[in-house]
């Protein structure tokens, strides 16, 4: 219930003072965001000035806007490829940070084909708490109630690994599911879980979500939201309940625990909420034996409110989906983030996903923007960009988002592409538009044209002795099937038609692309399983020329027109699924371990 009006903040009533404090908390750093953008930069330029990358220009001890943006160059992750290399290898002076690095976090975006590393300190993972902490504050004030029930939220850890130097290198979420911030969290009414830490902790993917589902059935009742980081992770969920809901109702029946969860400290947790209930079981057992699992959510769930789920971004072509087995309830939107840094959130998560908007927290790190003209021809050394502050952005002009954090990394940037849609206070909001150069994305994983190009230019490789390759191609992520998949559509030049590739090398070619495609991909497929095996969809001969027609029929310049390598338009995607010719599988998993190849 919302306390007195001492407390009532511009948000609206708060639930409780912890919650005020939070809302005053973010009406401070929005009605200030130039200042305290002011502040931040001249923070991390006191204390990271001498640097040897801060030391390589001429700041000459200034930490002002000014002279930090006449002196310090925009760069990518690939201009500071030797300098993350150097750390990586055990190097400790002070390269990008005066602070010791505690360890890197694995980005999902790629550098010829392995991870992005990114250096981290400790004290970030208190700016991510912070974010956090204002997460519930800000839902709060939309879904009453929330303290009466808890949430089922399925959060996994992934593998880790070591540098050269012994650093440790993993996801941003592993480090902080890891961490005791995360681990020895004070209990708080509004925010409790039905996964045990043991079972988020777990690092065998199927044991820990194996637990996680049987403890959000056995609490059915008081779940009052259900969620995951992305779309795709939800998905994966309802998935692996449609797989296993035969064993998970044995082990409600009968008070048991499936064999297969041999983590002792999985056991011991689940042990603790482990009852024979017949009841339960046989109603799960009834809902999931039903032909259709429309709105399975809500029948299984029936007190959820709404899905706490990304799906802004590539996420997006989760939300029919979601629909279809939530009978259309909220997706809330909470966070924007990265393994860089955490950006912003959500002030009015129970938008509509179309219209999500997120602020950017002028705290959390020092904000710029690159005006974004997918015309403009881009920028050289010679004319180098003018990039905007974060109060100074324009509603409705798009800009890729770069930083300046507290870890070290000075006008970075981050590769996303943000629309402004207004302001709250003086901090402006903005739409995720698209991340730069993805063609094709399912779960994490991120492909760019030319990593699609090089993994169809080496599969074409085991047609050449059936004297057959591969004309045209083009992609489409197949976001209906569960997981998700790539399919490409090949046509295909066959010389010699007595002698054209059989089903099974085509089955191989699907396998050897999926070989050259980056580790997030594969990992996604072989740990995680969150991608699907890949498909190649062979197409009739002259099928793009058809596809260019209809392009052209549509406006395109003829002169002008090229093949697109991603398709996601209803009716082309039509058009080449008419001309399909025969269909092909990866017949087995991709090659992937967590150790990165270089
Ligand atoms: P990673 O570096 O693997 O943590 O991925 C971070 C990237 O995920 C961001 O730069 C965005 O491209 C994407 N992302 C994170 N949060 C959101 C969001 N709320 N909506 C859309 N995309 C997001």
């Amino acid at each position: 219930m919302a306390v007195d009006s001492v407390l009532s903040s511009p948000l609206g009533p708060p639930a409780c003072e912890k919650d005020a404090k939070a809302l005053r908390f973010i009406e401070e750093m929005t009605r200030n965001a130039d200042v305290i953008q002011e502040k931040v930069l001249a923070e991390i330029l006191t204390r990271n000035g001498q640097t040897e990358y801060l030391q390589r220009f001429k700041l000459g001890g200034f930490t002002d806007r000014l002279t930090f943006k006449s002196e310090i160059p925009v760069i990518t992750y690939d201009d500071l490829q030797p300098e993350i290399q150097r750390i990586a290898n055990g190097d400790r002076s002070h390269i990008l940070s005066a602070l010791p690095i505690s360890e890197f976090l694995t980005s999902s975006g790629t550098s010829a084909g392995e991870r992005k590393l990114m250096p981290t300190i400790k004290e970030e993972l208190d700016r991510r708490q912070l974010l956090y902490s204002l997460l519930m504050p800000v839902m709060n004030l939309y879904v009453p109630g929330l303290d009466k029930g808890k949430g089922l939220y399925f959060l996994f850890v992934k593998s880790e690994t070591k540098t050269p130097g012994g650093l440790l290198a993993r996801p941003v979420l592993t480090s902080y599911y890891k961490s005791n911030h995360f681990k020895t969290r004070p209990y708080d009414p509004y925010n409790v879980y039905t996964s045990p830490n043991e079972a988020i902790l777990c690092p065998d993917s199927f044991q820990s979500m194996y637990a996680q589902m049987l403890c959000g059935l056995y609490e059915r009742e008081q779940v009052l939201r259900v969620g995951a980081v992305f779309a795709s992770g939800l998905l994966r969920a309802i998935r692996f309940l449609n797989l296993n809901w035969k064993q998970l109702t044995h082990d409600i029946r009968t008070g048991s625990l499936n064999p297969r969860v041999t983590d002792p400290l999985v056991r011991e947790c689940v042990a603790r909420i482990l009852r024979p209930d017949p009841e339960l079981a046989d109603f799960v057992a009834n809902e999931c034996a039903k032909e259709s699992w429309e709105r399975i959510i809500t029948r299984i769930w029936p007190n959820t409110k709404y899905l706490d789920v990304i799906v802004t971004g590539a996420m997006a072509q989760y939300i029919p989906t979601l629909d279809y087995y939530s009978g259309g309830l909220p997706k809330a939107c909470t966070m924007y983030a990265s393994s860089e840094c955490y950006f912003g959130l959500n002030l009015n998560p129970m938008s509509k996903p179309s219209e999500v908007s997120y602020t950017i927290m002028p705290n959390m790190a020092y904000f710029e923007f690159l005006p974004h003209d997918p015309n403009s021809p881009g920028f050289t050394r010679d004319s180098p960009p003018k990039l905007v502050d974060l109060a100074d952005v324009e509603i409705g002009k798009e800009y890729e988002l770069v930083i300046t954090t507290y870890a070290g990394l000075y006008r970075y940037r981050v590769g996303d592409i943000l629309r402004v849609t207004g302001f709250h206070n003086s901090a402006p909001q903005f739409r995720f538009v698209r991340r730069k150069n993805v063609l094709l994305s399912i779960d994490a994983d991120k492909t760019d044209e030319a990593e699609l190009q090089k993994a169809v230019e080496n599969a074409s490789q085991l047609l050449r002795e059936y004297n057959t390759s591969v004309v045209e191609y083009t992609s489409f992520a197949d976001a209906k099937t569960i997981p998700g998949h790539y399919v490409i559509y090949w046509e295909l030049m066959v010389k010699d038609a007595a002698h054209s590739p059989s089903d099974e090398v085509l089955n191989r070619c699907c396998l050897a692309m999926e070989e050259s495609l980056n580790s997030v991909y594969r990992q996604g497929r072989v740990a995680d399983n969150s991608i699907g095996p890949l498909e190649i969809r062979v197409v009739k001969s002259g099928t793009f020329e058809e596809l260019m027609d209809y392009a052209i029929s549509r406006g395109a310049s003829i002169n002008q027109y090229k093949v697109p390598r991603c398709v996601s338009f209803t009716p082309i995607v039509e058009l080449l699924d008419s001309r399909v010719v025969s269909v092909h599988f990866s017949p087995s998993l991709p090659r992937w371990t967590p150790e990165r190849r270089r």
